[in-house]
């Protein structure tokens, strides 16, 4: 499948790198390409620059988001939720219209310091705000509960025995979406229902931040027993 992954810090290229591997013609979408394959600076998360990763991986282009959302027919959102609405504005709505976007992105809000909260929450969600600004695009939220290593890796915690959540109003979308989430090697796979519930899988953020407060690390996943 073609697709473009929209963002350049830990998410976007860990999806992009894994779906690559997994035979998918993949694009990286960034607001400026030279400037970020110019970074020196380390990742968030402590990996290697951007340009660095990207000599590892030279089959990804690097496009403008305009760029690559024109050349995708599945677009994956994974830039800052405060940016999102911004980076899919200048994605294009034309080159969203009828495709898939699977929207990975947190609205965390620091603007009252760390742990941060969110915005919107409780009775709208970042999901739902992508889904009302762009109405042909087919949104499906998905793998923001856990850490970008997890999300393409699930079996590096216990042995991939933890949950997933879908949301999305177009049922086929979230079919093909959950096919590339099995492609990871995910298994439990719970379909939450239409874009509102998307409010439910971003309000996981509260408690996942406490955990990897707790924990020391991002390296763990909710399973919802039954
Ligand atoms: P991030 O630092 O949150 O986001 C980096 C990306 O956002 C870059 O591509 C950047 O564009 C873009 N961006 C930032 N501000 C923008 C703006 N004003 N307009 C347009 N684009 C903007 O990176 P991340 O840690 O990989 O997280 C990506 C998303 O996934 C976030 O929403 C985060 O909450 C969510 N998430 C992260 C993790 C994780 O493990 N890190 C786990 C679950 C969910 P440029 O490329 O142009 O710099």
């Amino acid at each position: 499948m073609k697709i473009a992954v929209l963002g350049t810090g830990t998410v976007g290229p860990t999806i992009a790198g894994a779906l690559s591997a997994l035979g998918h013609d993949v694009v990286i979408g960034t607001r400026d390409p030279k400037a970020t394959l110019s970074r020196t600076e380390p990742g968030a998360m402590g990996g290697p620059p951007f340009a660095v990763w990207h000599a590892a991986h030279s089959r990804i282009d690097v496009a403008t988001f305009t760029e690559a959302a024109a050349r995708a027919d599945l677009i994956i959102n994974a830039t800052n939720g405060a940016g999102s609405l911004q980076a899919l504005t200048a994605a294009g709505a034309a080159n969203l219209a009828g495709k898939v976007l699977m929207d990975i992105a947190n609205p965390l809000d620091f603007s009252h310091g760390f742990p941060p909260s969110l915005n919107p929450v409780n009775t709208d969600s970042l999901a739902e705000q992508l889904q009302r600004a762009f109405p042909e695009a087919r949104v499906v939220k998905t793998l923001n509960t856990m850490t970008a290593s997890v999300m393409v890796d699930p079996a590096s915690v216990a042995g991939g025995d933890h949950t997933v959540f879908v949301s999305g109003n177009d049922a086929a979308a979230k079919e093909t979406v959950t096919g590339l989430l099995a492609g990871f090697g995910h298994r439990d796979i719970i379909d939450l229902g239409d874009i509102t519930t998307a409010r439910g899988a971003e309000m996981v953020l509260p408690i996942w931040l406490r955990v990897w407060g707790a924990l020391g690390t991002g390296a763990f996943n909710f399973k919802i027993a039954r």
